[in-house]
């Protein structure tokens, strides 16, 4: 394994740090008007069968021409999409049986779930395999809300899934909300919010709405229609029961947070399998020792998706770009061992002019690079700055 190793998870934060893997469940029962992830609303029991196919043989084909270095063990995994709790019970336990041989013992294992679809006997399969934490869609608790972006769960299918996270699964949970959705006041966030606490999840995530092009949400609003966000209400009211904000979206308790997303922030290698699937991971050193990265994003076809490939190779200068952008979201920052792998040059050279303009903003620049919480949301004018003096050292090299 080339960047971080893997040692087993004692249930801290800092655990597991090696590469990860990304499944993509292509099936969705409708489209959301916000959503532009590649879904399907067609899938019978065949195109369930050849999906579960191409992504195994996608990954044996990974793993025996592995030219990365990367991979196997996994330790991570993380099966989204579309609506992984569309499998049905046996689908999931194949799938979970075919890919652990891949995944380290003690690898975070996720699924992601719609309320409308959980069950009682795909939690139990989930269990039995050894998952370890869900991801439960929400994105509001108000039925309007949900309504007007075709959200498909009722009142009823809320308290269920309620229900059976109290009652049947034992492991960690998270409740996902989108802020900002049609007709989704600031009010209405705060309530979501209020009420999200009380499921006493593990972990909490909240995303502003973003107004993707080619998405029903664009056709039937107006951008200029969004609603201002609850943002510093709901992240104070989060912090005071309980959870650390470790990234600007994403709250957890103690031994909760997503180490499958800390790995994307911290630009540590994954594999995504299925279609719109990204896979990324260091190729080549260039003469000063920094990284190049290739990544390849697969089509967008439910099982056709490795027939269309695109591949992308990230230079140094990419990489330091990413380790910023993804970095300074986090709440321990960007780490000196992270900006090393990309540049030679220390960071109070390369970025001497941004460190001193906005010397305010930071906590720490000496260790890692960490904006204090009140600017953490805010960070488009420094990274506007700091990519412009990244390209003027670019070209000087
Ligand atoms: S269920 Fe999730 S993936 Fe499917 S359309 Fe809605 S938001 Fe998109």
């Amino acid at each position: 394994m080339i960047l971080g190793d893997s040692s087993p998870n004692d249930g801290s934060d800092e655990a597991i740090n090696g590469a990860g893997l990304y499944i993509h469940v292509p099936f969705c029962r409708s489209k959301c008007a916000y959503c532009a992830f590649p879904s399907t609303t067609l899938f019978p029991l065949e195109r369930r069968q050849a999906w579960q196919a191409a992504v195994l043989s996608e990954l044996a084909k990974e793993l025996t021409q592995d030219k990365t270095g990367c991979w196997p063990l996994f330790t991570t995994l993380y099966v989204g999409g579309g609506t992984p709790s569309l499998l049905l019970p046996d689908e999931l336990s194949n799938l979970l049986l075919a890919v652990k041989p891949v995944l380290h013992p003690q690898a975070e294992i996720t699924l992601e779930a719609n309320p409308e679809s959980l069950s009682e006997s795909w939690l139990k399969v989930a269990q039995d395999h050894g998952v370890t934490r869900l991801s439960l869609g929400i994105q509001s608790f108000d039925a309007q809300v949900r309504q007007a972006v075709g959200r498909l769960s009722s009142q009823r299918d809320l308290e269920r899934a309620r229900n059976l996270l109290e009652n049947v699964w034992h492991g960690q949970f998270s409740l996902d909300l989108i802020l900002g959705l049609p007709f989704q006041t600031p009010e209405r966030q705060l309530k979501d919010a209020q009420i999200a606490l009380s499921w006493q999840a593990h972990h909490l995530s909240a995303y502003p709405l973003s107004w993707e092009k080619g998405t029903l949400l664009t056709k039937k609003f107006r951008e200029s229609e969004a609603q201002d966000l609850a943002w510093d209400e709901i992240r104070t009211l989060w912090q005071e029961n309980g959870y650390d904000w470790y990234e600007v979206a994403n709250f957890a308790r103690q031994g909760a947070q997503c180490q499958h997303n800390r790995g994307y922030w911290e630009q540590r290698p994954y594999l995504g399998l299925g279609s719109g699937a990204v896979t990324t991971y260091p190729v080549q050193h260039s003469a000063t020792g920094e990284v190049f990265w290739r990544r390849r994003t697969f089509g967008t076809d439910p099982t056709l998706f490795s027939t269309q490939q695109e591949i992308e190779i990230l230079t140094p200068r990419d990489c330091r770009k990413e380790a910023l952008l993804l970095g300074l979201r986090l709440s321990t920052g960007l780490s000196r061992a992270q900006w090393e792998r990309c540049s030679a040059l220390p960071w109070e050279q390369v970025l001497s002019d941004t460190l001193q303009r906005f010397a305010s903003w930071f906590q720490d620049t000496y260790h890692t690079l960490t904006l204090k919480p009140e600017v953490r949301c805010w960070q488009d004018e420094l990274l506007r700055q700091a990519f412009a003096e990244l390209d003027v050292d670019e070209s000087r090299r």
